[in-house]
């Protein structure tokens, strides 16, 4: 689960992370009040929105008076921001965080993550922060640190010194720079993140160390222990077929293509994703309708993806093991009931009591079309869009 900027800079602050002085605003005389609220200009609006790159597409900007703060929030306030991570479509921007300017030294990058391979925390920082980190890594992957913490052991003065001093920090950024990163990983280990993000991690003109930025992202199987993060989801910022699906146990993720699918299980559902790529054709999502699925669950799945204007057809591929045909060919009988399929369907239905999930198809006389194998169902879903 991922929140908002401001979000995280006030848990910064409750772990002694130190960041700028600022509120959030929901409107721009709010962010007027929260602008004389801080000691002077100039001051930082910034868009408040689940995505990066807010910088470089307008959403980040210098005000050095109040008539500044009510120009520039009046233009990021209600402005549908479109950065590298938010795709073509962009975010509209709701709220705004009015920050007091810092005197930029130098920009540095930090990062905590949960690093798979070696079962550990990965710390990784470079000096070359503020800019994309994903360019850094690609071009000159020497240029970024990794430090590798043990969850059991925890952090290490050696950890904090093989970082600061791999930042090339002055003398008097030392030691509040290994506290901030002391701080930053008790943090990150108290509240089940999978992510911390500062980028930029500022060095002051005064050789202050601040976190400029914040992007922080829980681990979602975690949140039943931390009731009081779930307060700060923001639903404006997700998919809502997303939301929808996750509320049925589906697991759904929407995706840019034009082929709906519904197969049972995650292995499976990418095998199909695939297979609908190399046949010329792209997903317009993932849907994992488990497997165990009810045939309200299916039908709901079938809803949520019909209701999608971009799907121009529709794939089911479902192999019947614990979810068995016939049950699934009810949910499919019963969302096609409810709601008006007019684009067409392939089946390819395979496993436990198939032959009585064809009955149920074909008795239910709607227009489907059947698929022999995969390749077969490839082919034929391929040919109905394009
Ligand atoms: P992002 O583009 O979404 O990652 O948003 P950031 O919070 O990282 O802001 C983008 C950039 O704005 C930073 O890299 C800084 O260069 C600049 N910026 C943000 N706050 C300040 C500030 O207080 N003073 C100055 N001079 N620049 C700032
Ligand atoms: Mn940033």
């Amino acid at each position: 689960m991922k929140i908002h900027e401001y979000q995280a800079k006030e848990l910064f602050r409750k772990y002694n992370v130190p960041v700028p002085e600022g509120n959030v605003a929901f409107s721009v005389n709010e962010a007027k009040e929260a602008a004389l609220k801080l000691s002077g200009f100039p001051v930082v609006v910034k868009a408040q929105i689940h995505a990066g790159g807010r910088g470089k597409g307008g959403g980040v900007k210098l005000a050095s008076s109040i008539e500044e703060v009510e120009t520039i929030g009046s233009k990021i306030l209600g402005m549908t921001l479109v950065t590298h991570q938010t795709g073509p479509k962009g975010r509209l921007v709701k709220k705004l965080l009015v920050e007091a300017g810092q005197n930029i030294k130098k920009e540095l990058y930090l990062s905590l993550l949960v690093d798979r391979a070696t079962a550990s925390v990965v710390i990784m920082a470079s000096m070359d922060g503020g800019m994309d980190i994903e360019e850094v890594a690609q071009k000159t992957p020497e240029r970024i640190i990794k430090v590798y913490v043990d969850p059991l052991l925890g952090i290490q003065a050696c950890h904090l010194r093989q970082v600061g001093f791999g930042l090339e920090l002055p003398v008097a950024a030392m030691k509040p720079f290994s506290q901030l990163l002391s701080n930053l990983y008790k943090f990150f280990i108290a509240n089940d993140c999978s992510l911390v993000e500062i980028n930029p991690l500022i060095l002051t003109s005064d050789d202050k160390v601040l976190a400029l930025d914040a992007k922080v992202d829980f681990d979602s199987n975690a949140l039943y222990r931390h009731k009081d993060l779930l307060e700060l989801r923001d639903l404006d910022e997700e998919d809502l077929q997303e939301v929808e699906a996750s509320e049925y146990n589906l697991n759904y993720i929407n995706l840019d293509g034009n082929v709906g699918n519904i197969v049972n299980g995650a292995g499976l559902a990418m095998a199909t994703m695939d297979i609908i790529k190399n046949a010329g054709a792209t997903p317009a999502n993932f849907m994992d309708v488990g497997g165990g699925a009810s045939s309200e669950q299916v039908e709901n799945a079938f809803r949520i993806i019909l209701a999608d204007p971009k799907v121009k057809a529709i794939l089911i591929n479902i192999f019947g093991g614990i979810l068995r045909c016939d049950i699934f060919a009810k949910g499919v009988v019963d969302a096609a009931r409810k709601t008006n399929i007019n684009i067409p369907v392939v089946v390819r239905m395979e496993g436990t009591n198939v032959d009585e999930g064809k009955k149920i198809l074909s008795d239910a006389g709607l227009n489907l079309i059947s698929a022999v194998d995969l390749s077969d169902a490839a082919r034929k879903i391929a040919e109905a869009v394009n």
